[in-house]
């Protein structure tokens, strides 16, 4: 007899969504722990244990993917506007505009009216500007993985962006490769709860969250990097990890979901047909082969991962500053592409501490790290030009 999905700890689920949208008597919805991270919840009442929940599951040995060597490039889009508002090179809305050209349609992550991130499906260029840019906190993936299926049989175009997880899950969900599908995953290194965040900008607004709008994780007005900003009944405040408890922890890793520090998709097992990154301390002798590219605007890390991927990704070279790399230079800078993060001792303390006390947790604990935020504002302060140079010293020393 088969049974319906029992997570035994929270590390074996990342939320993806795929059992809510596999099971066909709708018996499971996702509901939030005592920290907010969401999981899988099933009414028994509605249950016919018809066991396709634990089927689709991402997160059994049996469905992961593994897509072979990638090719890795360094790239960044010709188009000024796009750049300065995507959190790298701006190539996801690059893809994103050669499926809708098409008539396809693309599926991201966007900001909800209530300060949450939710998967959307947008079939308007204009419109991709709301999926633009990295909301650092866990989106909800909805029912959109039932829409693909929907859009696919009526033979459009489609492209779903996310973390590796939501796209292991939808492709499990699908279940066989479809040429239609364009899926892009980000090098990912974790996801806290959208009740983290939601307390976090509670704090850092002074209780005035319902003035919030236009969150940006990352604002290039700034330069790029991690500053970022949002709007508080319309004027312009900063927000980084120097007034951002949640932001600051975020950065160090101390904040994710258990299956976070268990992840199974760096290294081998990435799920995009493209992966999408920064490419962080990109080297001159990479940027001399991007033509006239300014790198202090942002600089994508994109490994092509599948033969489809290759496709799209030639469709759009034309509108692209894009020079050949490899894996090794890549992973040099970005741990994420070869292991899962790993929680530092405090982790559990702060999450503890989080689930007894609420929010005073991060800002008790944020306080003790004094030194750390001195040395981070004034990294801050440092402009990416001089940052990249001083980066490109310390290799040169290095050898
Ligand atoms: C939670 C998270 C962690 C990341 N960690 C790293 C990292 O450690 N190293 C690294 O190099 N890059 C990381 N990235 C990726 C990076 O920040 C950029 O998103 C990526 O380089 C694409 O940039 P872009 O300029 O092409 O497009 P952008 O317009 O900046 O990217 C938007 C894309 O990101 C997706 N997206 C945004 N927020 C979310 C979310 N919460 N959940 C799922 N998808 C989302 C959108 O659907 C869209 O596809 C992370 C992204 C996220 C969302
Ligand atoms: S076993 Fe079947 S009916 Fe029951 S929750 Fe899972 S998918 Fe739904
Ligand atoms: S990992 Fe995804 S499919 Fe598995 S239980 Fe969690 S939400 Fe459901
Ligand atoms: S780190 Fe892994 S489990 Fe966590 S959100 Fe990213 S892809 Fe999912």
């Amino acid at each position: 007899m088969k049974d319906f999905i029992k997570i035994q700890e929270p590390r074996e689920c990342c939320g993806c969504g795929a059992c809510v949208n596999v099971c066909p008597r709708d018996a499971i919805s996702m509901k939030e722990d005592r920290a907010g991270f969401i999981y899988p919840e099933v009414d028994e009442t509605l249950c016919v244990k018809c066991g396709k929940c634990a089927e689709v599951c991402v997160f059994t040995e049996k469905l992961r993917g593994a897509n072979g060597e990638p090719s890795v490039y360094a790239a960044a889009t010709a188009d000024k506007s796009v750049l300065m508002e995507s959190s790298s090179g701006g190539i996801f809305t690059e893809l994103a505009n050669a499926v809708l050209d098409k008539g396809g349609a693309v599926f991201g992550a966007a900001w909800t009216d209530d300060l949450a991130a939710a998967h959307i499906c947008v079939e308007d260029n204009a419109e991709l500007k709301k999926l633009r840019g990295s909301k650092y906190v866990q989106s909800s993936t909805g029912d959109t993985f039932r829409q693909v299926k929907e859009l696919l049989k009526e033979g459009r175009y489609v492209c779903y962006s996310g973390t590796p997880c939501q796209i292991a899950g939808l492709k499990a969900f699908i279940g066989e490769d479809c040429d239609l599908l364009l899926t892009a995953d980000v090098i990912c290194h974790g996801v806290p709860s959208t009740k983290m965040l939601r307390d976090d900008l509670s704090y850092v607004s002074g209780g005035k969250v319902s003035q919030i709008s236009d969150i940006r994780f990352r604002d290039k007005s700034f330069g790029w990097g991690t500053n970022g900003s949002f709007l508080a009944d319309g004027s312009k405040i900063k927000y980084n990890s120097g007034c951002s408890p949640y932001y600051f922890y975020f950065l160090k890793g101390e904040v994710y979901r258990e299956s976070c520090y268990n992840c199974r998709f760096p290294g081998e097992g990435r799920q995009g047909d493209i992966t999408l990154g920064d490419y962080w301390g990109v080297r001159q002798e990479l940027i001399s082969g991007m033509g006239s590219v300014d790198p202090d605007m942002g600089i994508s890390c994109v490994l092509v991962n599948t033969e489809k991927g290759k496709k799209w990704l030639e469709s759009v070279e034309g509108r692209l500053a894009i020079t050949p790399s490899d894996r090794k230079t890549a992973e040099k800078r970005n741990g994420q592409l070869t292991r899962p993060s790993v929680p530092l001792p405090e982790h559990e303390t702060l999450l503890n501490g989080y689930i007894e006390k609420g929010y005073t947790a991060f800002t008790d604990g944020y306080k003790k790290h004094f030194k750390d935020h001195v040395i981070r504002t004034v990294k801050n302060m440092i402009p990416s030009k001089t940052k990249r140079r001083i980066n490109e010293f310390i290799e040169k020393i290095k050898g």
